[in-house]
């Protein structure tokens, strides 16, 4: 096995622990709508681990099953369970691409002028284009952070 943080795919009920987990900065990918073999086979193929509050699935190491309902509880057991270190603002917490820092230059006239006028670092999601900065949620998102690696 790699160095490379593991790979998620996350079951369909737990959105918010997708979120969560984009935004310490890991691969999350949250399914929607899967064929239950087709799921399983992608496991294998790309060595994801499914997160998962179903017990119907298989016992196998690729696939764990929270303990809680709660999202932040569950944040907080994959990061505990899987060891992590987060990396913070590395990962577009919509589409799960990772973000990468732009020049001010790049970004004139794609945010608020507010924002444009107050903040001096963006970054961009490589996919969607989705630009992030360090405005008014990033303290909500340490404050986040903090509470889940304590
Ligand atoms: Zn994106």
């Amino acid at each position: 096995m790699s160095s490379d943080l593991p790979q998620f795919i996350v079951d369909f009920m737990l959105g918010k622990l997708a979120r969560n987990l984009r935004l310490l900065g890991y691969d999350a990918e949250y399914i929607r709508h899967f064929n239950r073999i087709d799921l399983l086979t992608r496991l294998l193929e790309e060595e994801r681990i499914l997160l998962t509050r179903s017990h119907s699935f298989p016992k196998r190491e690729d696939i764990y099953i929270l303990e809680t309902d709660n999202h932040l509880e569950q944040t907080k057991e994959v990061v505990r369970v899987f060891n992590l270190s987060p990396e913070p603002f590395t990962r577009c917490a919509v589409c799960n691409f990772p973000i990468v820092k732009v020049k001010k230059a790049e970004i004139v006239g794609n945010v608020p002028d507010y924002v444009f006028k107050t903040q001096d670092e963006f970054s961009k999601c490589i996919n969607c284009g989705r630009i992030y900065w360090k405005g008014t949620h990033y303290k909500r998102i340490v404050r986040f952070i903090d509470e889940v690696i304590g």
